[in-house]
């Protein structure tokens, strides 16, 4: 039907703006090919739930002072690869991990690697802000007590952390009132504040805004291209723009039926610095799905 066809293409012509429009909007950061050091590698990396394979044979490196967005349909194992990267998924029954992930050159999985110590180095914030029924104040304060820092002042440590994710201006008034109170926005500033009290080196972070309103999604936009100068960030969105107008490089996945299997597996289909993806996939797949042609 002629009709639907040019609809379609209207929509698939408005959607390439956006992302055209996403693009333009990114602050200039390192020039094309400038390598940073490599923070976490993976190699051929499968993750199981069970006996259920939901991703298969990821190989990508994530570098330092960067942010790197995973994208893909829901399904495609992003979180799950997301949860790999500071040791989370040994908390949920089941999942195994097999391949190689190193992080700065040391397997992340070896004998010796104390998985507490790895989600303290590398923090984790969520779809939904899940900030502890406590005070402001307390909710950074816990981490650090928790690991036996001895910040010379804690009152220091948490207005640092506070300011450092751009929250500070808004609460320092009321740092005593219980943090639930705050709005939907501020809850996710804490949380990063939260992550950053502990003094990590990486910071995932799972849709952090798809819980939010445009406004909170631009404040938390704005802090993580401030944040990258001194972490690691990676993100998993749904949202392409916003991966076109943050993200240093994005890895695109999908989600196919395996060989001999009725199962969808999730795989990496391409991963490259966020213009190039997006303005020359090298893939078919990753061109209908930033096209919005994915059905
Ligand atoms: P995405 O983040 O891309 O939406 P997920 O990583 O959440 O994808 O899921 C990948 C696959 O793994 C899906 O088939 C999902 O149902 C499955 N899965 C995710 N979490 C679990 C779990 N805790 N137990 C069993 N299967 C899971």
């Amino acid at each position: 039907m002629p009709e639907g066809r040019t609809r379609v293409s209207e929509d698939e012509q408005r959607h390439e703006t956006r992302i055209a429009d996403a693009l333009k909007a990114r602050p200039a950061g390192a020039p094309a090919g400038e390598a940073t050091e490599t923070v976490f590698r993976l190699d051929d990396v499968h993750v199981y739930y069970g006996s259920f394979l939901a991703l298969r044979g990821v190989t990508l490196d994530v570098h330092g002072n960067e942010i790197t967005a995973f994208i893909g349909p829901s399904g495609c194992g992003k979180s799950t690869l997301i949860r790999c990267l500071n040791r989370m998924n040994d908390l949920i029954p089941g999942a195994r991990v097999e391949g190689k992930i190193e992080y700065h050159s040391q397997d992340l999985y070896g004998d010796g690697v104390d998985p507490v110590e790895v989600r303290r180095r590398i923090g984790m914030v969520f779809q939904k802000p899940n900030p502890f029924p406590k005070s402001i104040y307390e909710n950074i304060a816990f981490g650090p007590r928790v690991i036996g820092m001895r910040p010379d002042s804690m009152d220091d440590l948490v207005e640092r952390s506070l300011r450092g994710a751009a929250v500070w201006d808004e609460v320092k008034d009321k740092l005593k009132q219980n943090a639930l109170a705050l709005s939907g926005g501020q809850q996710q500033r804490l949380c990063i504040a939260r992550a950053i009290a502990v003094s990590p080196d990486g910071i995932l972070m799972d849709e952090p805004c798809s819980a939010l309103d445009p406004v909170s999604t631009a404040r938390i936009e704005d802090l993580m291209e401030e944040l990258k100068r001194d972490y690691t960030i990676v993100i998993v969105t749904h949202n392409m723009q916003q991966a076109a107008r943050v993200s240093d490089r994005t890895a695109f996945f999908t989600a196919e039926a395996a060989e001999g299997s009725g199962d969808r597996t999730g795989l990496l289909v391409e991963y490259d610095r966020t213009d190039s993806l997006f303005t020359h996939p090298a893939d078919k797949r990753t061109e209908d799905y930033i096209t919005g042609r994915f059905g």
